[in-house]
């Protein structure tokens, strides 16, 4: 067993930020950083760091890749997305990546490794999308809500107007991903698309959705739906980018309160969720309803 001394990780930390040339790293995100730096220290069989591509600020977005074979992308694994923290004032939103991802980790160097179904898995984990918003504990970044910036079924526009929203559109298309989970605070919720404003909510994969979503929610006592439903309609997410562009099966998880033992709860919750998906990306994920185009009094509230 190999112990991991604090200047140990700090010399690790320093020699991630002096990897990528971008500006360094600061802050909490500087702290979330260490802490993924420790578990890929921890754990380097299984897990690399790397860098999406850099912000507004020039700051480098990190990933960690769990797999295998860590060092390299193996487009004939199964890939599976987790991104958090579009929003800066969801705190909890990094604890509970770097939780899943430890989570993940040890499930690799256990036993479960040896029954296979791990070891066809590749995952990428982002704790922090938003580095700027999340230092200084703002749900936006340079003014724009990131959460709004993608291209979706109810909007014509390319979005990617923040950089770090842009590297990750470019990043998305680099391999195929069947699997994707995002990361938001507080409504205690598991849902699934659509969550746009528009009058069928309902996809052709609602019925499988909803089935693996239920069960989910089964560990953690969330309720689950579409996003529209239970949170509200919005325009432009993440999440309904995931599935809507690329067929990924698109969890939109927002946390009840973020404590410790909602975290523990949660991550269970969401892992069992990915451990219901097929190997492949949906091919039914086409928008077939009519978009009421911000005519809905309902629509994004901007809160969560
Ligand atoms: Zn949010």
């Amino acid at each position: 067993m190999i112990r991991i001394t604090g200047s140990l990780v700090l010399g690790l930390a320093l020699l991630v930020s002096a990897a990528y040339g971008g500006t360094p790293p600061t802050g909490k995100y500087k702290v979330i950083l260490d802490k993924m730096t420790a578990l890929q220290a921890q754990y380097p069989q299984y897990s690399s760091l790397f860098s999406i591509g850099q912000n507004d600020e020039g700051t480098d977005i990190i990933a960690m890749r769990i797999s295998i074979t860590p060092q390299i992308v193996d487009a004939k694994k199964v890939g599976h997305m987790v991104v958090a923290t579009h929003h800066g004032n969801e705190g909890a939103c990094p604890p509970f990546t770097a939780y899943f991802a430890e989570q993940m980790l040890k499930r690799f160097a256990s036993t479960e490794l040896f029954r296979g179904i791990l070891t066809e898995t590749e995952w990428t984990i982002i704790p922090v999308l938003n580095v700027t918003g999340y230092n200084s504990n703002n749900r936006y970044e340079y003014g724009r809500d990131p959460n709004r910036d993608y291209p979706g079924p109810c909007n014509s526009q390319p979005g990617g107007n923040l950089k770090s929203i842009k590297a990750f559109i470019e990043f998305a298309k680099t391999r195929v991903y069947t699997g994707s989970l995002t990361v938001h605070g507080y409504v205690g919720a598991l849902t699934y698309p659509w969550g746009v404003d528009a009058d069928n909510l309902h996809t052709q994969d609602h019925n499988a959705f909803d089935q693996m979503t239920k069960k989910a929610a089964e560990i953690n006592g969330y309720r689950f739906g579409t996003s529209t439903d239970v949170v509200y309609p919005a325009d432009n997410t993440y999440e309904d980018y995931a599935y809507w562009k690329h067929g990924m099966w698109s969890l939109l998880l927002e946390m009840a309160s973020g404590s410790q033992s909602d975290i523990e709860k949660t991550s269970l919750a969401t892992m069992a969720f990915f451990d219901q998906l097929d190997s492949s990306p949906s091919l039914k994920n086409q928008f077939t309803g009519h978009c009421h185009r911000g005519t809905n009094k309902r629509a994004d509230l901007h809160l969560e």
